[in-house]
């Protein structure tokens, strides 16, 4: 993983309007755009920057550039965009307007950040001489920290502004790790696990043995055994893997059903434990209801996945490869179209043909989940996309997006599935049709190869 895609802290600036958020932005941002005028239809830019002036670099969105033009009045919208800083910010800038006194939506918002749960560092702006700086201490009232006195116009006390936000910062997250730091960290990055999971006689063990003889598999010998399977742990590329083995523990009884009964119930605990499910399916057999069940599984677990479509060589081989690859795709597609956001990887591990696919496959999937998603590209593309298509009108009133970001993880794996939130103006708005057309925006803008979506839209009404 490298420095840039360790995802940076988020510091949210809000406040009412008027107070001075895109001049302390710009500021934040080293930009010298003095106003820019939020237009309609027109995608802003100015959303989210970057601050690299600070001893830990963060990303910076202006609440209010977002737009979130609502009918019932600013102080509804202010609100509306405090909501969106609380979840989605580490770290909150709250701005209010030291010419102007208090303002009761500034007693509002400070009531409701100061019962988030994230810091906030509050800006008193416009304090352009010493004359202004009596003022400052009025807003001790709104209940936070040292009221910090800037102007943004004149550049006045910026640096000690964005020093701070930075101290804080550090407090939360530690000291910016240096290219050297990450690397070390590299070592500590846990193993990918990797389960093989297929009904029986698909070729999970031949691919199994066809993996680990490979001269570019090291494999350690200290296997672990479960009640279910046999994890081996291996090394390929530089990369460390634990090969979840459900094949490797059989117990084959008389009847027919029983084995594939117990070999689902099998890859559902390794489906739960892995990182990454292959799902092997017998090319020359096409899907069955077993197959639909385990694929079943590996969706609700939400999963990221690859399916193998092994004994390639078995599949009408008198017929020209392309067509053959062509009219499988399409099988597959159809009888196992919900798990569409899985790369199918053709094979045949009997003839020991296209297993480095299996790898190029995995390894694709390993980059997609570490690649670093910005919050400005996730806006943009998804602004972008209702644009031009814009969600269904229901009961008089049309979804309005108003703001996107990407979730952490609560729990880091060695892949994990990327979240986003959305905020939009009604989430019962937000049809199934609709949230895929969105899903399917994002993957052709972004590399989400083999990994699930997941979206949490929360309403600013929640
Ligand atoms: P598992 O139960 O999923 O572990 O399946 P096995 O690996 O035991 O394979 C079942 C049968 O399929 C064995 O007879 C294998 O030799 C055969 N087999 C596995 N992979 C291929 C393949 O790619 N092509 C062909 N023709 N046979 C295969």
């Amino acid at each position: 993983m490298s420095a840039s895609q360790i995802k940076k802290p988020i510091v949210a600036i809000v406040g009412r309007p008027n107070v001075g958020k895109s001049a302390i932005f710009n500021r934040l941002a080293g930009r010298r755009i003095a106003i820019v005028h939020d237009q309609p239809g027109v995608t802003r830019d100015r959303i989210t920057a970057e601050c690299t002036k600070s001893p830990i670099p963060f990303e910076v969105i202006d609440t209010g550039g977002i737009g979130a033009i609502l009918d019932d009045g600013f102080g509804e919208q202010v609100r509306a965009e405090a909501d969106i800083a609380i979840h989605s910010a580490d770290l909150i800038l709250f701005v209010v307007d030291g010419q102007s006194g208090i303002h009761p939506v500034d007693s509002d918002l400070a009531k409701v950040l100061r019962k988030a749960h994230v810091e906030v560092v509050l800006a008193v702006n416009k304090v352009d001489d010493r004359k202004h700086e009596n003022a400052v201490t009025d807003f001790a009232g709104l209940g936070f920290d040292q009221p910090f006195a800037v102007s943004a116009e004149h550049g006045r006390n910026m640096d000690g502004l964005i020093r701070h936000l930075g101290q804080q910062l550090i407090e939360q997250f530690g000291k910016p790790e240096t290219v050297e730091d990450s690397e070390e960290k590299d070592e500590e990055i846990p193993p990918v696990s990797i389960a093989m999971v297929g009904r029986p006689n698909v070729g999970k063990s031949s691919l199994i043995n066809a993996i680990l003889n490979d001269e570019r598999t090291i494999v350690s010998d200290v296997a672990g055994t479960t009640r279910d399977s046999v994890d081996i742990p291996y090394e390929r590329g530089g990369t460390h893997y634990n090969l979840i083995d459900t094949a490797g523990i059989r117990r084959r009884t008389k009847q027919d059903s029983s084995v594939e009964i117990f070999s689902v119930m099998r890859s559902e605990r390794s489906i739960r434990r892995a990182d990454l499910c292959l799902l092997v399916i017998d090319a020359s057999t096409g899907v069955t209801a077993m197959d639909r069940k385990i694929a079943r599984k590996i969706l609700e677990d939400h999963k990221p996945c690859i399916v193998i479509l092994n004994k390639f060589d078995l599949y009408h081989p008198d017929g020209s490869k392309s067509a053959r690859l062509e009219e499988l795709r399409e099988h597959v597609e159809t009888e196992l179209f919900f798990l569409h956001y899985a790369p199918l990887v053709f094979v045949s591990a009997k003839k020991g043909q296209y297993l480095n696919k299996i790898f190029g496959g995995i390894e694709q999937v390993c980059r997609a989940s570490s690649a670093h998603i910005g919050t400005g590209e996730l806006n943009r593309t998804l602004k972008n996309a209702i644009e031009k298509n814009p969600a269904p009108v229901r009961k008089n009133r049309r979804l309005n997006l108003l703001y996107a970001t990407t979730k952490r993880s609560d729990r880091p794996r060695a892949i994990s599935p990327p979240s986003f939130l959305l905020f939009v103006n009604h989430a019962e708005l937000l049809t199934r049709t609709y949230e895929r057309y969105l899903e399917n925006t994002l993957r052709d803008a972004l590399d989400l190869s083999g990994l699930p979506i997941d979206f949490q839209v929360r309403s600013r009404r929640d």
